[in-house]
C-alpha cells in the first residue's frame, strides 16, 4: 500500500466490529453554531488535517469515527442556510445531500442566540428527510446555558441535547444517544485469540496438491496434529511455513490421494468449494508445463466468487524452459487479465524450488484482504480522482460519486454514495485506479454503489 498522511490512520482496534456497512452521520446547521467544533469534537482531531488538503472541498468532508467500540462515519457539512445564492447555495444543497445519504442527522443550534427563523427552515428540510434527527443545543457551555436549551423543545424535535463542544461538556452522553439511533449494527462472533490462519490448497487433478502437501510437511516441521489451543478438524492438516502454523483445510482427500479416483469433475468442483469456503486464503495450483485450461479458470472463479485472498502457485517450474516460459508469459497476459491482482509464486513440488516463498505469498494477500483505508484519505483520492476524470455524461447529465467508505473487510467493500447509476466501465475503472493507489495485492474487492433516492 502506498504511503498515507501520517495522522489519517486509525489505530487497529480488535474490539470493532469489522463486518457491515458503516453508518453515515451527518452534522447539520446553521454557519458558526459549532458544527465543526463537534465534528472534531467527535473524532478527537484525529484526521482534522484533510481541510487542508487542496482540491478537498470543506463542505461534504466525511471522517472516521468510533466510540464504545463502533465505527460510523460523520459528515461535515458547511452552514445551510435557505434562499441561499451561489456558493452559500452550492454548501446549503451539500448539506441537503449530505442529510439524504446519512443514516442519523445532528443537527445543531447555537443555544445563545436560540431557535431562528433559519433554524426553522431547517428543520422542515429534515421533516422531508424523514431521517432519524438529534438536535443539539451547543454552547451551553455552563448550567444557565443548558437551561435555556429547553426552549428548543419549540422545534418539534424532541428532546435538545444542551453540549459544549468547545469544552467537551456532555459530548459524551451525545454520543452514546447518536448511538443508539444508528441502525443496528449485524451480530459480530468474536472468535477470541485467532486461531492458525486457513489455507485451501486447490487445482484441477494432477497439478501436484498432494505433492506440495508432503513436501511442506516434510521439509518444514513435521505436521502437528493438536498445536496447542487449537482445535483442528481431522480433514485438515497444521503446516509449519517460516516460523508460523498455517491450517491446509480439508485435505483428508489430498493425502489419501483419493482424488484421482473419485473421478468426475463435480465432485472434483465440490471439494474445491467447500476447501474454499473453509479457508480464508487460497492457494490455486496451476501447471506451468501446460497451458492454463478452462478447468483452471473454474477453480480461480470459484476462489474470486467466494470472495477470498488469492495465490497463483505455478507448480512443476522444473520443467519450465525458456520456450515456455515465452508462451507461458502470453498466456498468463491472455488468460489471467481478470485478475492481475492476485499474487504469483513459481515453484516446484518436486525440487523444493521456491516453495518457501509461499508463506510470505500468503501473508501478502492476506494483509490485503484485511486492508482498511481510513475514509479521510479514501475520499481525497477520489476526489481528486473524480475531478480529473468525471463519469462520462449520460443522457445530458454526469451521475457524481458523492463520497465514499469502506464498508468492510475480508475482501474489502467499498460503498460509493452517488447521485445516480454509474456505468460498470467507469466502476472498473475506479478499482482499478484504487488498486493502483491502496495496493490489494492478492485480494478481491467489492465496489457497490448506492444511489441517491
Ligand atoms: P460551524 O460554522 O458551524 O462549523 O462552526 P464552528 O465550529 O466553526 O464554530 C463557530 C464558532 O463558535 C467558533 O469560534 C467556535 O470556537 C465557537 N464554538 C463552537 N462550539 C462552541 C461551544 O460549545 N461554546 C462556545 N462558547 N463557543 C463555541
Ligand atoms: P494432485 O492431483 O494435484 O494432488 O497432483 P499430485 O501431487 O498427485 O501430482 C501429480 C503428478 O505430478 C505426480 O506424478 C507428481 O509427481 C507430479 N508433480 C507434482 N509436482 C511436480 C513438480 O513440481 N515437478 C514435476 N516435474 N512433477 C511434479
Amino acid at each position: 500500500m502506498s504511503e498515507l498522511p501520517v495522522g489519517l490512520d486509525i489505530p487497529d482496534n480488535p474490539d470493532l466490529s469489522s463486518a457491515g456497512p458503516v453508518p453515515v452521520v451527518a452534522v447539520v446547521g446553521r454557519p458558526n453554531v459549532g458544527k465543526s467544533t463537534l465534528v472534531n469534537r467527535i473524532i478527537g482531531r484525529r484526521q482534522a488535517v484533510v481541510e487542508d488538503v487542496p482540491g478537498v472541498t470543506r463542505d461534504r468532508v466525511p471522517y472516521d469515527a468510533q466510540w464504545n467500540g463502533r465505527r460510523f462515519t460523520v459528515v461535515d457539512t458547511g452552514g445551510w442556510e435557505p434562499d441561499a445564492r451561489d456558493r452559500a447555495a452550492a454548501i446549503a444543497a451539500q448539506a441537503e445531500i449530505a442529510v439524504q445519504t446519512a443514516d442519523v442527522v445532528v443537527f445543531v443550534v447555537d443555544v445563545t442566540v436560540g431557535a431562528t427563523d433559519v433554524d426553522e427552515a431547517a428543520v422542515k428540510m429534515l421533516r422531508r428527510s424523514h431521517k432519524p434527527v438529534i438536535l443539539v443545543a451547543n454552547k451551553a457551555d455552563n448550567q444557565n446555558l443548558e437551561m435555556e436549551a429547553v426552549s428548543l423543545w419549540s422545534l418539534g424535535l424532541g428532546e435538545p441535547h444542551p453540549i459544549s463542544a468547545l469544552h467537551g461538556r456532555s459530548s459524551g452522553d451525545l454520543l452514546d444517544d447518536i448511538l443508539a439511533a444508528l441502525p443496528e449494527p449485524p451480530l459480530i462472533v468474536e472468535d477470541g485469540p485467532r486461531g492458525p490462519r486457513r489455507v485451501a490448497l486447490v487445482g484441477r487433478p494432477n497439478v501436484g496438491k498432494s505433492s506440495l502437501l508432503n513436501k511442506l510437511s516434510k521439509e518444514e516441521r513435521a505436521v502437528v496434529d493438536s498445536a496447542a489451543g487449537t482445535t483442528v478438524d481431522p480433514v485438515d492438516s497444521l503446516v509449519e511455513m517460516d516460523g508460523e502454523i498455517w491450517q491446509f483445510v480439508d485435505t483428508a482427500g489430498l493425502r489419501k490421494r483419493v482424488n484421482q479416483a473419485s473421478g468426475t469433475e463435480y465432485y472434483a468442483s465440490l471439494r474445491t468449494a467447500g476447501a474454499v469456503e473453509a479457508a480464508e486464503v487460497a492457494v490455486v495450483l496451476l501447471d506451468a508445463g501446460e497451458v492454463i485450461s478452462e478447468q483452471d479458470q473454474r477453480v480461480l472463479t470459484q476462489v474470486v466468487e467466494a470472495g477470498r485472498a488469492l495465490v497463483i502457485a505455478f507448480n512443476k517450474w522444473d520443467l519450465v524452459d525458456a520456450d515456455r516460459r515465452f508462451y507461458l508469459d502470453k498466456e498468463i497476459d491472455r488468460e489471467l487479465k481478470r485478475i492481475p491482482w492476485a499474487v504469483r509464486v513459481n515453484i516446484s513440488a518436486k525440487t523444493g524450488r521456491a516453495v518457501d516463498k509461499l508463506a510470505p505469498a500468503i501473508r501478502k494477500a492476506l494483509a490485503s484482504w484485511e486492508q482498511r483505508i481510513p475514509t479521510g484519505a479514501l475520499n481525497q483520492w477520489l476526489t481528486a480522482l473524480t475531478q480529473a476524470t468525471p463519469h462520462p455524461v449520460r443522457g445530458g447529465r454526469a451521475p457524481r460519486i458523492l463520497f465514499a467508505t469502506q464498508a468492510g473487510v475480508a475482501p474489502p467493500r467499498f460503498v460509493l454514495f452517488t447521485t445516480g447509476p454509474l456505468d460498470a466501465g467507469y466502476l472498473r475503472f475506479i478499482e482499478r485506479k484504487l488498486r493502483e493507489e491502496f495496493g490489494f495485492e492478492g485480494s478481491p474487492i467489492e465496489l457497490s454503489v448506492k444511489p441517491r433516492k
